[in-house]
Order: C-alpha cells, then structure tokens, then sequence
C-alpha cells in the first residue's frame, strides 16, 4: 500500500511496470502512492537532474484510473493512492484538499517529511539539533499531523527521521519517547486510522519502520489496524521483507492486515 513510479520525481520504474510486477508477485491488492510533496515551499522546486519534484496531478490519476480498469480482476486491485507530505501550512493543506475533491484517491498516507523547514532525510535537518531533540521535534510533528483538515487514511513510515540520521545509534525508541508516542498511537487508534509498517527502513537500525517497540505498544493500547508498505521506488522492491514483517506482527498478535479502499476498510487474514 505504499509504492511509487516515475510519476513521483524519485521514482525509478514506470507505472505500468510496477503494476505488472505486483500483478506477478500474487498480491490482492496493490496500492501506488505518488508524491504529494507540497509541504515543499519553493514553487518548482527540482531535483538535482533537473526534474519537477511534484507529481503530474492529471496526468497520474488518469493513466492510474485507465490501468486499474485494465487490469482489475477477482484476484487483483490495483487502489489508485497518493502519499500527501504533511505541513501545516493553510494553503498547502488547501491544496491537498482539492487533490481528494478533483480526483478522489482511493487511499491516502499522511506522511511527514518536513519539519522545521526541512526535510528529515537531509543533514540540514539535523544541523544544530542532538539525537534527543532532532527526533523529539519530529514526533511533534507527527502528533500535528493526525489533526490535519483533510481526510486521510494510514500514518506513513512513523521514524522516518532515523532513515538518514547522522548518529552511531539512529533507532527511534519507543523508550525515550514513551510520552509522545503514546499520544501518536492513542490519536491513531482514536481516528480509526491505519498504522503504516514501512520496509524501508534505510539507516533507522531496524528492519522497518517503526519497529516491534512501538508495534507492541500500538497493540497493547488497542491498536490492531496495520498497513503493509516497501515504499518501492522500483519493480524489484515491491513486497520488499514482507515475510520478515508478517512474522514480526503475527508474535505480536496482529491478525490482519487494514487495506484502505474508498472508505471502507478491508481485513486481509495474515
Ligand atoms: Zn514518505
Ligand atoms: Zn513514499
């Protein structure tokens, strides 16, 4: 439920290809989730190669809407997402909310990215900041983020801070945050949103994100909605560790998997 193709400006495989590749790999449902990176101020903005960091709008729900007639059957979905970057800026959140009015996503994944005016995975962002404060003010904005206007349905890649972090022990604990994550899990759980496990998990010291700590404690708040994403920029990364996270979640005693679809919430058996 968390993929992405060259409509997104760091995606490597054409849509169509991914598609396909899910297709072939047996999966039910395939969620894509192009980039929606306007908490990225500049106007333009572009990557280093020269590509506009934001998604065509129409050009991607109309070739996704197309290929998921195309390719829908009994055995296969395709839900036609969006990834929205979280800030808290009105006009960007405006602009949000007329994402889901013009083209209605099937799914979306609040994500945050950005904070303090800039992106996480950057060294930028942890200039002047130590471990504890640099993720601190990262959760923050985690906690912002579940309160934003729009509508949205799974919490992307909670310790997303840690993927890229400058420090010899990036994990994100649940122990040193205890306070502020429960806050997070217990306004997941309240919303009825989807708790996301990303299997990119990069530098962050786990295997994905967020790891067993939070997961566990998610459960034993009550949280049982869980969200399965490798956030593939690629064909090969699609389904990526899933193996390794269904196990991580069946000892923790998840039973299911939460797919998002339209505004119904479908359990997929472990
Ligand atoms: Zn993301
Ligand atoms: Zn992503």
């Amino acid at each position: 439920m968390h993929a992405h193709s060259t409509y997104s400006a760091d995606g490597d495989s054409p849509l169509y290809d991914m598609i396909v590749a899910a297709r072939d790999k047996g999966l039910r449902y395939f969620g894509i989730s192009e980039h929606f990176d306007y908490d990225y101020p500049p106007a333009g903005l572009k990557y280093a190669d020269g590509s506009p960091a934001h998604t065509d709008e129409e050009a991607y729900f109309a070739h996704a809407r197309l290929l998921q007639k195309e390719f829908g059957d009994d055995n296969f979905e395709l839900l036609v997402g969006a990834e929205f970057g979280y800030t808290d800026d009105s006009s960007a959140q405006a602009r949000y909310a007329s994402v889901i009015g013009r083209y209605s996503p099937d799914f979306i994944i609040n994500s945050v990215h950005t904070c303090d005016g800039a992106d996480c995975w950057f060294g930028e962002y942890f200039g002047g900041k130590d471990k504890n404060y640099a993720y601190a003010r990262y959760l923050q904005r985690v906690l912002q983020s579940l309160s934003t206007p729009y509508n949205y349905d799974i919490v992307g890649h909670i310790g997303y801070v840690s993927r890229n972090a400058p420090y010899s022990e990036p994990k994100l604990n649940y122990a040193d945050f205890a306070p502020l994550y429960d806050e997070i899990l217990t306004g997941i759980i309240e919303r009825g949103k989807i708790l996301e496990v990303n299997s990119s998990a990069r530098g962050a010291g786990s295997g994905f994100l967020p790891d067993c700590d939070v997961l566990q404690r998610y459960f034993a708040l009550g949280g049982r909605k869980i969200s399965f994403g490798s956030d593939a920029h690629n064909t090969s990364r699609i389904c990526d560790k899933r193996a390794e996270v269904v196990s991580a979640l069946k000892s923790i005693g998840f039973t299911c998997i939460t797919v998002p679809c339209r505004g119904k919430q479908i359990e997929v058996p472990l």
